[in-house]
């Protein structure tokens, strides 16, 4: 077996079947690589928040023959609006503003994903690697249920908490950047009868919402809050609910009756808004892609883009450059660093300004308009790698 570029196929690990990790094993298959997907969820997980797409990854999209598949999962979100404690409307929130270029739910694009790339892959769930061995020309991986094997490279696509990340590289502390800014998200009954549609609710420091969902009467509400603490338990939820329902408490318009539905609701998630820094994504025969190397946080709504758009550039680069990890890693980096910063920068800015006093209309206009210190440059364009 050969590669698109001619050189012997080689054999990749990828860790975690998010949005990047599938994306990627899409792309190394066309480019003649074997792909391997371990996942700790036991199948793919549905469900969730909605991602918003912009710009280059609609290209990608494209470019994976999907754009039609994946604007049938538009959810068609319209205009929300902007309440009060009292529960009157203020000011009216532009769709293009929180919903991007396009706007689907993240368990829906994650499963389009896998079954376009189940027959080419091999995944793996409900496992996890546990040790990493570099020696000679690749990677000898040990995991925590199947078998240890032998990879010619790694690829950490298991998002902001990475295990990859922690074995490649070290602890999190060192990269992981927090923004002082904590959300909890949940579904619950669809019981304002909201269609298409959502309720957005801001005081200092605070913002609660909820919008409809596409299915059987739910609805999905989102409750942020500013703190550069709190210390609380990933892995114990009613803790978190503790803190959220504290921090919530006294609040007008609907929260208290959220704060009911969150005690509640089974798919509750809690976790903070976080960025990734590192000098380099790369160790060896290890890399890392999405938010394991360079989440932009939730705040800048560009993690399923830079995702995307990064799966692309690093198998083009691998099948670029002949096999040769360093130079393909090397020019992956660099084809990404700058989106990055981009995206970064926004992820932070919208973190500082979303807890100031509730946006005037003039400012969301501005905003829906293209604020232009949101507004990203206009996008490089995708480089081109031949595929069989
Ligand atoms: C609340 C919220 C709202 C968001 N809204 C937007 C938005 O509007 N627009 C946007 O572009 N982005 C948004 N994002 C960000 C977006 O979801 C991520 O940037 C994007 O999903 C990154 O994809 P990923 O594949 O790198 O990571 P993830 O999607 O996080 O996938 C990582 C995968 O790795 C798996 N995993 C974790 N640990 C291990 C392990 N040890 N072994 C094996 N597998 C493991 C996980 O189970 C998961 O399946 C939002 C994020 C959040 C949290």
């Amino acid at each position: 077996m050969t590669t698109s570029s001619g050189h012997p196929a080689q054999h990749v690990l990828i860790s975690g079947a998010g949005v990047a990790g599938p994306a990627l094993a899409y792309w190394l298959h066309r480019h003649g690589f074997a792909a391997t997907v371990v996942e700790r969820a036991p199948q793919m997980r549905h469900g969730g928040y909605s991602v918003d797409f912009r710009g280059g990854a609609l290209e990608v999209v494209d470019r994976m023959g999907l754009l039609e598949r994946v604007r049938a999962l538009d959810t068609q979100m319209g205009d929300a609006a902007m309440m009060d404690a009292q529960g009157r409307q203020y000011a009216t929130m532009p769709a293009a503003v929180f919903a991007g270029d396009l706007e689907v739910p993240k368990g829906e694009l994650t499963r389009l994903l896998y079954e376009v790339t189940r027959d080419t892959a091999e995944y793996v769930f409900d496992d996890s690697i546990a040790a990493l061995d570099q020696s000679g020309d690749g990677v000898t991986v040990r995991f925590e249920k199947a078998p240890p094997r032998r990879f010619d490279l790694v690829v950490g696509a298991d998002g902001l908490h990475s295990r990859t990340r922690a074995l490649a590289f070290g602890p999190k502390e060192r990269y992981v950047r927090h923004l002082g800014l904590h959300t909890a998200i949940f579904s619950l009954p669809n019981y304002l009868g909201l269609h298409r549609t959502g309720q957005l609710y801001v005081s200092p420091g605070k913002a609660a919402n909820i919008f409809s969902e596409g299915r059987d009467g739910r609805a999905r509400a989102a409750l942020h809050f500013a703190d550069d603490g709190p210390e609380y338990d990933r892995h114990d939820p009613a803790e978190q609910r503790r803190i959220v329902a504290e921090r919530f408490a006294g609040e007008g318009w609907e929260v208290p009756r959220l704060l009911e539905e969150m005690e509640r609701a089974e798919d509750f998630w809690f976790d903070t808004n976080a960025q990734v820094e590192m000098d380099t994504w790369a160790n060896g025969a290890v890399v890392l892609l999405g938010d394991a190397g360079y989440c932009a946080a939730p705040t800048s709504g560009r993690g399923t883009s830079q995702a995307l758009i990064g799966a692309y550039i690093l198998a083009g680069e691998l099948s670029r450059a002949g096999g040769d990890p360093a130079a393909a890693f090397a020019a992956y980096e660099q084809g990404m660093r700058g989106l990055v910063a981009e995206h970064q920068a926004m992820g932070r800015d919208v973190a500082e300004r979303y807890f100031m006093p509730p946006p005037s209309q003039e400012v969301l206009d501005l905003l829906a308009a293209g604020d232009p210190s949101h507004a990203a440059a206009e996008p490089a364009p995708l480089p081109y790698y031949p595929v069989r």
